[in-house]
């Protein structure tokens, strides 16, 4: 976790960054006990927090959905990445992670645009990415996450 990290409190909601968090040291319960201390909010002194650095989503001509700083310029067999959303990471994981699909057998553990790697023609492929990119963003709770619109 970097310094100037973007993050959100989990309690208070306050934005903030590591660096701004202040040392509150643990309750000991004996004297013999090492003293510790946690890094807290500023506001609220809650530990826990959502990691906001920002992030975007992009897909693949097969429908793979990946996760990153930044899409990648180019895929090893020359297609390109396409942009399907950005937003802080905490929020794009869990919305992504809920509404792609779940990939099975040799898809397992990733993540696909669905009808994507069924489509039979690049056409229908980018029929099924268009209705998927409108149908997640027309959701309504979004926090900071902001879907791109099918060319
Ligand atoms: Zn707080």
């Amino acid at each position: 976790m970097h310094l100037h990290t973007p993050i959100k409190c989990t309690r208070c909601r306050l934005m903030h960054t590591e660096a701004d968090r202040i040392s509150r040291p643990r309750p000991r319960r004996s004297t013999s006990e090492i003293s510790m201390s946690d890094m807290v909010c500023p506001r609220c002194g809650c530990k826990n927090y959502y990691d906001c650095t920002p992030q975007v989503a992009w897909c693949w001509a097969s429908g793979l959905i990946e996760i990153g700083d930044a899409i990648p310029a180019e895929s090893p067999d020359g297609g390109g990445a396409i942009e399907i959303a950005r937003g802080p990471r905490y929020a794009l994981d869990a919305q992504v992670g809920a509404l792609a699909r779940h990939g099975q057998g040799a898809s397992s553990g990733k993540l696909l645009v669905p009808g994507v790697p069924e489509a039979g023609t690049q056409e229908a492929a980018g029929d099924a990415l268009a209705r998927w990119l409108a149908w997640c963003g027309a959701r309504k709770s979004r926090d900071g996450v902001v879907w791109a619109r099918a060319a």
